[in-house]
């Protein structure tokens, strides 16, 4: 099951495991959002294109897979919001 371009679910339900399309590293199982367990960074919004440049309000946060550092999904929130968390169905 594809969850983005570059993180997809292999099973279902508690044997749900999310690995990284690029490497084929496993990120995380049913227990915890894959996004909990990889490296994150935050940084000013304008590093999403100048037309972003004028709101300070929000940050751009990037997540990494933590074997090929390929960038596997990023959101902008505001400073210290919890990560945005999609639920999976199956
Ligand atoms: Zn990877």
């Amino acid at each position: 099951m594809r969850l983005s371009e570059y993180v997809e679910g292999i099973g279902t339900g508690k044997k749900l495991r999310i690995r990284c399309r690029s490497c084929r590293k496993f990120l995380s199982d049913s227990r915890r959002h894959w996004k909990e367990k990889v490296p994150h960074k935050e940084y000013p919004l304008k590093r999403a294109g100048s037309l972003m440049s004028a709101s300070t309000k929000y940050v751009l946060r990037e997540f990494y897979c933590p074997s090929c550092r390929i960038l596997l999904d990023s959101e902008v929130v505001e400073p210290g919001e919890p990560f945005l968390l999609d639920e999976l169905k199956s």
